[in-house]
């Protein structure tokens, strides 16, 4: 779902809002600043902002005003670097940039690679914003929205449930290659038999973690980002041990909700027009030994 001019004027002419005179102010002096953006973000994402939540400023400062616009799966350092390098200072992450999904950054007080990153966002004059479960709780998911778009799955969603699709009976070591090659994927890893025909497919976009979950009688092929391998890995193993048509497949995190962020960064376009919004792909962080990083 795409909002609207009607709809952003007038959530924007809301109660919780900039006035009307303050945004034309920072339409006209061009001192938009990175609060002004997350204050429009909150108006327009769809749901009601939560009272406890990861979606805040976690470095830099929402005075700081925006050249630009970046959005992110993950604010790795070396991603931060490239949103700088094209003149992006705000930054819109999906995950952490702090490496602890709440943000406490308390235990990093003194650590060197944590304080480098800090000195160099600050440095730059740049902001980080934690984006992360507004977007999921947006209806339509906007990682799920993005996922399924970048896949090329739209014609087998299940509307009921926007995270099943059905499939026409694709082996699976074909599926997996085809999702391969849709994601530019370097070490994705299935779990299961390659001949077994692929109809039903669950996603779960980023860490996963639920036996129960991947036990549903409904579960076929399972597609996460990531999980542990001795908790859904082995059960998944041993279903199939036990004679259940299951499989599972794991993307790697970054992969397997970036495109939801790509397509963030077109929403925000609609929110944003007096600077530059554009999406910085998180790079796959990790390479196989058969398949080197380039
Ligand atoms: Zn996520």
């Amino acid at each position: 779902m795409v909002f609207d001019s009607t709809t952003r004027r007038a959530v924007i002419g809301g109660a919780f809002a900039m006035s009307a005179s303050q945004y034309a102010a920072a339409q006209t002096s061009g001192t938009l600043t990175a609060d002004q953006v997350i204050d429009r973000i909150r108006q327009n994402v769809g749901v009601p902002w939560r009272a406890q939540t990861v979606d805040k400023i976690v470095l830099g400062d929402g005075a700081t005003p925006v050249k630009g616009v970046a959005t992110t799966m993950m604010a790795t350092f070396d991603v931060v670097k490239r949103c700088v390098a094209a003149g992006m200072n705000l930054i819109i992450t999906h995950e952490t940039p702090v490496y602890i999904h709440q943000d406490d950054v308390q235990p990093l007080a003194k650590d060197p690679t944590y304080l480098a990153k800090k000195e160099y966002i600050e440095r730059n004059q740049a902001v980080v914003f934690h984006f992360h479960d507004h977007w999921h709780s947006r209806r339509p998911d906007g990682i799920a929205t993005g996922m399924t778009r970048e896949l090329g799955w739209e014609k087998n969603i299940d509307l009921e449930n926007p995270r099943r699709y059905t499939f026409p009976g694709t082996p699976l070591a074909q599926f997996a290659k085809d999702m391969q090659t849709r994601l530019s994927a370097r070490t994705m890893r299935v779990v299961g038999d390659p001949k077994m025909p692929v109809n039903r497919v669950t996603a779960s976009w980023g860490y996963m973690s639920a036996v129960a979950m991947a036990a549903r009688p409904e579960i076929e092929v399972l597609v996460v980002g990531e999980t542990r391998e001795w908790e859904v890995v082995e059960y998944m193993q041993d279903c199939i041990a036990a004679g259940q048509k299951k499989a599972l497949i794991i993307v790697g995190h970054v992969l397997s909700e970036q495109a939801g962020m790509k397509y963030c960064a077109e929403w925000l376009k609609t929110l944003v027009t007096e600077v530059p919004v554009q999406f910085i792909a998180a790079p796959e962080p990790f390479w196989s030994p058969n398949n080197p990083a380039a």
